[in-house]
């Protein structure tokens, strides 16, 4: 599957990387912001619609919208891709896994160090208007449950990080955040929102220190996250590509695999560290 000196190679690395897009989560049935939605959702571009703009003018509809997509999440379970880089974590001292998809599925698959540099569909967070945000002369209040920019500044001291947890994306009204009153909405990256740029940060130091960099099922098309493989190149460290088609790494990555991420981890690892993943 690989050259026996890469293996080798494979076999020594202290700290390896996982990055994964889209295509990782493809085996599971997962639905992307960019697909195409099915019956009532299907005339509805996602690019208007998972936008700060659009919950702004709509909160309802967005939030409606995200219900329908995390109900085909909620249903979906972790593919075999999913479990052989949950037992990377059996062969190599420090795992790492960054990743795209907002699905939750590396954690259900037992991965312990997950960025999710697109957010959690499940998870909720505070509504900020940015645009009120800068244009106030008021100092803006941080909500210490939600972390979001506070209305006002009399939190309920009564409200904890428990209370937020508690209230998940399901149908019905837009919920509040039990502590300062703000809409919640999902812990995603919405169209025309920038990445958490500590999260980006923690990305880029774990390609820039890391052995070996596993890049699987992504295109690699959307920046700055995109250049996670090169950061990693650029320092010595090996970079294998997972992917059924050809991308702009393909070339210059120590070994580009093609396939599906589901049938050719479990393969990898076998060959790698003899071992299937259950
Ligand atoms: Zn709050």
């Amino acid at each position: 599957m690989i050259a026996p000196d890469l293996q080798e190679r494979l076999r020594a690395v202290r700290h390896l990387v996982v990055f994964t897009g889209a295509g990782m989560s493809a085996e599971s049935g997962i639905p992307t912001f960019r697909d195409r939605a099915k019956g009532l959702w299907a005339k509805v571009d996602p690019a208007e619609v998972a936008t700060p703009h659009a919950f702004k003018k709509n909160p309802q509809f967005v939030w409606d919208w995200h219900v329908h997509l995390a109900d085909a999440v909620s249903r979906a379970r972790p593919n075999e891709g999913h479990a052989a880089v949950a037992r990377l974590q059996e062969f190599v001292p420090r795992v790492t896994v960054i990743t795209q998809n907002i699905d939750n599925l590396h954690q259900a698959a037992g991965s312990r160090t997950v960025i999710e540099l697109h957010g959690n569909l499940m998870r909720l967070k505070a509504f900020v208007d940015v645009d009120e945000l800068f244009s106030g002369d008021a100092s803006p209040v941080i909500c210490r449950i939600c972390n979001g920019y506070a209305i006002d500044d009399e939190l309920d001291p009564y409200a904890g990080p428990e209370d937020l947890a508690a209230i998940e994306l399901h149908a019905g009204s837009v919920p509040h955040c039990p502590a300062c009153g703000a809409l919640l909405r999902p812990d995603v990256v919405w169209f025309g929102e920038p990445l958490d740029p500590g999260m980006l940060d923690d990305a880029f130091l774990a390609a820039e220190t890391c052995d070996a960099l596993i890049c699987i099922g992504t295109s690699l098309e959307v920046e700055p996250a995109a250049t996670l493989p090169w950061r990693a190149l650029n320092r010595g460290a090996l970079v294998i590509e997972v992917n059924p088609v050809s991308t702009q790494l393909s070339q210059s990555a120590s070994a580009s695999l093609s396939g599906g991420a589901a049938a050719t981890l479990p393969l990898l690892l076998q060959s790698v560290w003899g071992s299937v993943a259950r």
